[in-house]
């Protein structure tokens, strides 16, 4: 479908990145649909898009009026066939767990029109075994949006085996009409992003655990040395050394040894020290 064609984006999935993704469609001009099984997750994802949106009106880049017709461009959705019935893409921000995925997206096939294009969000999962589970494989593609997505300017979009260059075409088109930039990858482990990431982290916490510095000086060598916006545990502690700890399992699983997760890693999600959603992490909040 031309991109000029697109009007309307269903965002399944109210969490961090659906409420996110779900602002961006808006912003973009899209009429956005956004559904959750959890209506308690509805009610403070409308939550935190209204208060990006105030912080816009204050910083004066947003006006009142504009404020209030961009907030009408949002609707939320407890039923999926509902939210997805008249999509033109649908971008799916569901917890990262295979089984969970397939069986959202088999509803999504059900009950979305045929012509929509099929997008995911994943991090790392593969998106080859999503599309198998569609009739039309080709319509699947990745974006991999980034925290906190009104802020972060990249959108990884990710070729799965079957997804047809319309596909990608459109759903590259459908970032750049949000502000992002974009990057193409094919699937693999992690793409790039996630896959760099991984392998800083980890490195890091064997320099910790190897005495070579400590935590905070390791922060500052990257950040002053190697003009990284944060240090390696500052960012772990941000994205959870839980959510790292199962990303470094899936790539030493398949791409090998080099990503085995350090053992001090391993200890610090084991003693519940999780990062700053828990108030400690590799530091104490
Ligand atoms: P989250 O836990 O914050 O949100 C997930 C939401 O999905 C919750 O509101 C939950 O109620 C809802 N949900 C659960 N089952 C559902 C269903 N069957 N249908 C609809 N909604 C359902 O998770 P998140 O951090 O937003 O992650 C979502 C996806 O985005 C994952 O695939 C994750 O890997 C990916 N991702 C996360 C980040 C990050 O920094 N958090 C960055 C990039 C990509």
């Amino acid at each position: 479908m031309a991109s000029e064609a697109i009007g309307r984006i269903t965002v399944l999935g109210a969490g961090t990145m659906g409420h996110g993704i779900a602002h961006a469609a808006m912003s973009a001009g899209f009429e956005t649909a956004l559904f959750d099984t959890s209506n308690d997750a509805l009610v403070r994802a409308k939550a935190a898009i209204d208060s990006v949106i105030a912080k816009s009106v204050e910083l004066k880049k947003t006006s009142e009026a504009e404020a209030k017709f961009l907030k009408g461009r949002l609707r939320t959705f407890d039923h999926l066939a509902q939210a997805v019935a008249h999509a033109d893409v649908v971008i799916e921000a569901v917890p990262e767990q295979i089984d969970l995925k397939l069986r959202v997206l088999r509803e999504v096939e059900k009950h979305a029109p045929a012509r929509a294009v099929i997008a995911s969000n994943t991090s790392a999962l593969s998106l080859t075994e999503m599309a198998a589970v569609l009739t039309h494989p080709a319509r699947l593609g990745g974006m991999h949006f980034f925290n906190p997505v009104h802020k972060m300017k990249l959108v990884e979009i990710v070729r799965a085996l079957e997804t047809s260059s319309d596909t990608l075409q459109t759903i590259e088109d459908v970032a750049r009409r949000m502000g992002k930039e974009t990057v193409q990858v094919r699937e693999s482990p992690g793409f790039v992003t996630s896959r760099i990431n991984a392998m800083i982290g980890n490195e890091a916490f064997y320099m910790l655990q190897e005495g070579v510095a400590s935590a905070r000086d390791i922060d500052k060598a990257l950040k002053l040395g190697l003009n990284h916006p944060m240090g390696p545990f500052e960012l772990i502690d941000l994205v959870g050394l839980d959510t790292r700890l199962s990303v470094l399992e899936f790539l030493h699983k398949s791409l090998g040894e080099k990503f085995r997760p350090c053992p001090l890693l391993v200890q610090h999600v084991r003693a519940g020290r999780l990062g700053r959603k828990v108030g400690k992490g590799v530091y104490d909040y």
